[in-house]
């Protein structure tokens, strides 16, 4: 895997900055405002990426700010100019999802992934504005969900992973009756500046008790675990190789006004004396293809990470799993690009892989 791929897999776009939460790990700077994408810059994606679409899957992911805080008039006028052929996704926090959003999302096919992170006491962080629990809302949001059978995926942050904290998750979202699951350990990024270093031994034992947890009833496809085990799989074929992509997905970020951040979601809205805003370009200006073709020799901050990858593909035994992980972790956590571990690498990908390893070699078959 070297450089950036010229056609992404997906874009995310914002419809508006505006969240109806206030969640105490939240990295978003502008959630309180409500900056409001144009139509414009939906016809501008929806012309560039024709060309994706038509010639494979094609994602576009609505994520905000809370991507439903937009109303429903103001998302279909956005959904409006794209092709039938491309999938569409809100990652939403559930607590306004009502009939009427679930008979638009059956009627436009959109695809549904919500924020909860676990039960009740777990979302202590999950707060409105007014500092008011939001667990009640979000779990309302997604059993009308579950009784317009829409089927969901869910996001769960976890602040504390450590042993016994895993499989009552597991068993939480067994119950919830999501398809798949992704756990992330809290990162410290944008606006959260929390420390997120723990204790490395209850990090890894809290990924093995997950991989147990999951072994056991295998119902939901938990997104952490199955890309362990399929790198696993490819190291005993001899072909971990091959896993990474042979480019990095630019995963364009498509912010209200148009501008485009590549590789990380999380660096949209920020400045910093040294790189600037961030951004690639505008879709209001550049078509979103001459954007990609050009942005790692034209964006100083990409061609410093991509300096930072190699770093992690000379002195990272973790780096065929790993890829080098995420711009918006170096950046938050050490101030640049080129450095390599990270916090976040550290909980997420590296006691990930020695939790899924440790499982293996707990559950070993004995000799007869
Ligand atoms: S685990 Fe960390 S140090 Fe290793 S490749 Fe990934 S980001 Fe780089």
């Amino acid at each position: 895997m070297r450089g950036i791929a010229a056609v992404p897999n997906y874009v995310v776009m914002q419809p508006t900055t505006l969240c109806n939460l206030d969640c105490s790990y939240c990295y978003l700077p502008f959630r309180a405002a409500d900056n409001r994408m144009p139509v414009e810059v939906a016809f501008a994606v929806a012309e560039s990426i024709e060309p994706f679409a038509r010639a494979g899957r094609f994602s576009v992911v609505w994520h905000g700010g809370e991507p439903l805080a937009t109303g429903r008039d103001h998302l279909a006028t956005l959904l409006a100019p794209f092709d039938p052929a491309v999938e569409h996704h809100v990652q939403t926090n559930a607590t306004l999802i009502d009939d009427a959003w679930c008979e638009f999302f059956i009627e436009r096919g959109v695809r549904v992934s919500v924020s909860v992170d676990g039960p009740s006491a777990r979302n202590g962080e999950r707060i409105d504005r007014g500092g008011k629990p939001a667990y009640d809302r979000i779990v309302r949001g997604i059993d009308t969900l579950r009784r317009h059978q829409i089927p969901f995926s869910a996001l769960c942050v976890v602040g504390d992973p450590r042993p016994g904290v895993a499989s009552e998750l597991y068993g939480y979202f067994l119950d919830l009756g999501c398809e798949v699951l992704g756990i992330n350990v809290e990162e410290r990024e944008g606006v959260n500046t929390r420390a997120n270093r723990h204790d490395a031994a209850d990090v890894t034992a809290f990924w093995a008790e997950l991989v147990g947890a999951w072994r056991q009833d295998p119902r939901i496809h938990l997104r952490e675990v199955e890309w362990s085990l399929r790198y696993a799989a490819a190291v005993l074929d001899g072909t971990a190789d091959e896993l990474l992509p042979r480019r990095l997905d630019p995963i364009p970020t498509i912010a209200y006004d148009g501008s485009v951040v590549l590789l990380s979601p999380e660096l949209a809205g920020f400045h910093d004396p040294r790189y600037g805003d961030f951004t690639s370009g505008n879709v209001l200006t550049t078509p979103l293809p001459e954007i990609l073709a050009g942005a790692a020799s034209r964006t100083p901050w990409i061609a410093e990470f991509l300096r930072g990858v190699e770093a992690c593909r000379a002195s990272c035994p973790y780096f065929g799993f790993c890829g080098g992980a995420h711009a918006a972790n170096r950046y938050f956590e050490h101030g640049r690009f080129d450095t390599t571990e990270t916090d976040h690498c550290r909980n997420s990908k590296i006691r990930l892989l020695e939790g899924v390893l440790d499982h293996a070699r707990d559950h070993q078959p004995t000799a007869a």
